[in-house]
């Protein structure tokens, strides 16, 4: 059996509240969104068909204890990735090795099921949920919510500067305000604009800044203002960093 894998490579988690830890990332083809400001378009086709089996024994093997499955939209291959994270957690128990940590970065469209993502197993993994509500009219609020009640998932937005995109951001929020608990801490990510220039982010990133600052006053939740730091490590447009 096989699975549809775009790349694997070695970095850094560059966004979210996981930002900083070391991790390979696994990036699974296909998307069943097209978001103009996608940063991963090259992930919507590839020829990569990896060998489950393989798969799961280079990943038990490797010294990392981090694994980030991102795409794409990763949770269309659900039933296979849940297999492969538990056979890695079985695989470093009998290797009497640490039980790593999965992140499982979706665009917030699809809910796992309670088959494919066995109790024992989702202890382990850290979901992040982006939904890209103002790309996506089809957007099911619902669906992001269960996300984060059911699996703990963690919210992360991406903030543009045009004004029709922080009011949605800003319904979307007030939207959820009485459905999840209080203390969810939501990541704010600036969204870069497709063609931005290196020399033009810095300035972009302050107007974002201000965006998030009158935001941040209008609602309850406690935020954090997270810049994707993999595009300042290496360059903003460089794939497999
Ligand atoms: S959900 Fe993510 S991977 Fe899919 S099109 Fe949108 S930005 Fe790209």
């Amino acid at each position: 059996m096989s699975m549809q894998i775009c790349e694997i490579f070695s970095s850094v988690q560059g966004e979210g509240q996981t930002i900083g830890t070391p991790a390979v990332f696994i990036r699974l083809t296909g998307c069943n969104l097209r978001c103009p400001f996608c940063d991963t378009k090259y992930s919507y086709k590839s020829n990569s068909l990896f060998n489950k089996e393989e798969l799961i024994l280079r990943l038990a093997a490797h010294n990392s204890d981090t694994f980030v499955f991102t795409g794409g939209e990763p949770l269309l291959q659900a039933k296979d990735l849940f297999e492969v994270i538990g056979r890695i957690i079985y695989l470093r128990k009998k290797q009497k090795r640490l039980t790593p940590s999965f992140i499982i970065e979706t665009n917030g469209t699809i809910l796992p099921t309670t088959r494919d993502s066995l109790t024992s197993t989702n202890t382990h993994i850290h979901y992040v949920a982006s939904p890209k509500f103002y790309s996506d009219t089809s957007y099911s609020v619902d669906t992001v919510i269960n996300l984060i009640n059911i699996y703990d998932a963690e919210l992360k937005l991406l903030l543009f500067t045009d004004t029709k995109n922080v009011d949605i951001l800003y319904k979307f929020l007030l939207s959820i305000q009485s459905k999840i608990e209080p203390d969810n801490v939501i990541t704010i990510q600036p969204g870069l604009p497709e063609g931005i220039k290196d020399i033009e982010v810095p300035k972009y990133l302050q107007q974002v800044f201000e965006l998030y600052q009158d935001l941040s006053a209008k609602i309850n939740f406690p935020t954090r203002f997270i810049v994707q730091q993999h595009k300042w490590i290496w360059e903003m447009n460089r794939r497999g960093v």
